[in-house]
């Protein structure tokens, strides 16, 4: 799994998203203030009604403070919306700006780190999670600040009004604050299960998405049916409903610490009144108060419940942040073309190493073939050489720098690893070749895909426009392949690693494609991880690799000529084809 933020750590980027905009937070909060004095002007201009009818008095007097209590609610009003629109602004202004970050972090994310990590959770986080923290920033926040002001403003007015009488109001409050010490202290745990029991559950099902071939041709249906029902028994459904049986209990306290202050004024009150200590109209005044403050602390509640889930989506989402970055951009500028590797090894687990302290120089301009056994290192070390992955020892140094040392577009504006999967994304042909470069014209595009001969663009109804991917035009393998090839050029890198891809000079590949390739691949160095030796022949230079090592190198004829794996191999090769 991807690491999980603590609360510092969140506390800690929430600070960081505020800060900026703290002056505004703090206006919002005396506006919230100031809406809710105006809600509270009325019952206290009820109790002073109420006293004054018990002592004698006019028309004019109850005239007026009708009028006030009007003024009071119009104020409210207008306060009230002034403030709502500025809360939400904020709300959405932190939303885009946890989304943005998000995605930006996760689209740079060590791809080694997504590989161990299973892409289901990085699903959960990126849908799920996500969603959750925005919906809760955007209503909850707003909400928990105008609830939380709304209830101190009235703390506050309920002293001003009778210091005595406002302690009813108080002697419940541990109720409440133990009820909810019970619950955050179990929910948070809770949540976070249900939150990764989503997670779980989203990788079986991308999993059988994915691999709905395998899936099929192995009759495997009935079984990951099996599995997602009971993945949803056991996790699902034990979570929610821990969850819901937490939140009843919880309930009971807060029904009760908020609904005893009406009553205690009241009594509390009678025995003062006897005592001529407070007025009638103090004691209304306070118990309007005491029934009018339970709102709010309800949403409080309410929404301190949705954030402890949001919290936990959110310490999910901030813990992407928390992946150590694999490249540390320096500003190096490489000098030349030249790529090299010297003592290279790496490792995908811990003490098992599959490339060991391999030294490769590239020519420049030239193609390179790969070629060994299946399982030997041949994708691994082209991984390294794309600078896909930093090696675990070693170094691959484009121009004298290291490819780690190189921002992501500068590495693939000079190596780039093309593999079999061309992914045909969903929107327009122009969106999907400009993901190569966003700042291409039209005119440059058209003129990379007449380099990869891909004609048939001609006759699509809108041309660039068109729609492409699942759900819209269709495009044939081929022309996927085209695409793939047609963003190759744009990306104009002086050096390609094919992994897989030759797959496409494959004898049975169509001619027309092995042309496309080869003006794609027109006067850039090539590294070939080749998996049939005709195109060895044709390279310039082979490598042979033997478990993780590379045991000989040179052209095809002197390898040949040498008598070794390659030969045998190259004589296997012909006897079958
Ligand atoms: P080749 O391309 O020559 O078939 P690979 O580079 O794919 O070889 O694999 C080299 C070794 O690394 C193999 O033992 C393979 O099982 C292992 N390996 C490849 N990819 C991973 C991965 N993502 N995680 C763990 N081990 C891997």
């Amino acid at each position: 799994m991807l690491p999980v933020a603590s609360l510092r750590q969140g506390m800690g980027f929430l600070v960081e998203l505020l800060r900026p905009r703290w002056r505004r937070f703090a206006a919002v909060i005396v506006l919230h203030a100031l809406a809710a004095a105006s809600a509270l002007a009325v019952p206290y201009i009820i109790g002073r009604v109420i006293d004054a009818l018990g002592a004698g008095t006019t028309h004019r007097f109850i005239a007026l403070a009708a009028l006030a209590a009007l003024g009071a609610y119009l104020a409210e009003g207008l306060l009230g919306k002034m403030v709502a629109v500025r809360t939400r602004l904020i709300g959405e202004e932190i939303s885009a700006q946890v989304r943005e970050d998000f995605i930006d972090r996760v689209t740079h994310l060590p791809l080694s780190r997504i590989e161990s990590a299973g892409t289901g959770d990085l699903l959960a986080r990126t849908t799920h999670d996500i969603s959750l923290v925005q919906e809760t920033v955007r209503d909850g926040v707003p909400r928990l600040l105008i609830g939380t002001v709304t209830t101190v403003t009235t703390y506050v007015l309920a002293v001003l009004v009778s210091p005595v009488l406002a302690l009813s109001l108080f002697v419940t409050l541990p109720i409440v604050v133990m009820g909810a010490r019970y619950y955050f202290r179990r929910s948070r745990h809770i949540y976070l299960w249900q939150t990764q029991s989503y997670s779980v559950l989203n990788t079986v099902a991308a999993e059988t998405a994915d691999f709905v071939g395998t899936v099929d041709s192995l009759d495997l249906g009935a079984a990951r049916r099996d599995m997602m029902n009971r993945l949803v028994a056991t996790h699902v459904f034990e979570g929610q409903h821990s969850g819901i049986r937490l939140r009843m209990r919880y309930y009971c306290f807060l029904l009760g610490g908020t609904l005893l202050p009406t009553v205690l004024v009241f009594a509390w009150g009678a025995y003062l009144t006897a005592l001529g200590q407070v007025s009638v109209g103090a004691i209304v005044t306070v118990a309007l108060y005491a029934n009018q403050v339970r709102f709010p602390i309800a949403t409080i509640i309410m929404w301190l419940d949705s954030f402890q889930v949001a919290a936990v989506a959110f310490a999910r989402i901030v813990g992407v942040r928390l992946v150590a970055p694999d490249r540390e951009p320096t500003g190096a500028t490489p000098s030349g073309s030249a790529i090299s590797a010297r003592g290279v090894s790496y490792a995908y687990r811990e003490g098992r190493p599959v490339l060991h302290d391999i030294d490769l120089d590239l020519v420049p301009g030239q193609t390179l073939a790969i070629v060994g056994p299946s399982g030997a290192g041949k994708s691994t070390l082209g991984r390294m050489l794309a600078g896909i992955h930093p090696p675990t020892e070693g170094t691959v140094t484009v121009g004298g720098v290291r490819l780690i040392d190189l921002t992501e577009d500068e590495l693939h504006s000079q190596v780039v690893l093309v593999t079999q999967e061309h992914h045909v994304f969903v929107g327009s042909l122009a969106y999907n070749l400009r993901l190569a470069r966003p700042g291409a014209t039209d005119e440059e595009l058209a003129r990379a895909l007449a380099t990869v001969g891909a004609t048939w663009v001609d006759d699509l109804p809108e041309g660039l426009d068109t729609r492409v991917g699942s759900g819209a035009h269709k495009v044939s393998p081929g022309q996927a392949q085209h695409i793939a090839l047609a963003r190759l050029v744009l990306l104009d890198p002086h050096t390609v690693v094919l992994d897989e891809a030759t797959s496409m000079l494959d004898p049975g590949a169509s001619r027309q494609l092995e042309a496309s390739l080869a003006r794609a691949l027109a006067g850039r160095t090539v590294v070939a991880i080749a998996h049939r030796l005709s195109t060895a022949a044709n390279a310039d230079r082979v490598a042979v690799m033997e478990e993780g090592r590379i045991t000989e190198l040179g052209t095809h004829d002197d390898l040949v000529a040498k008598g070794g794996t390659y030969a045998s191999l190259w004589a296997t090769w012909n006897r079958q084809s």
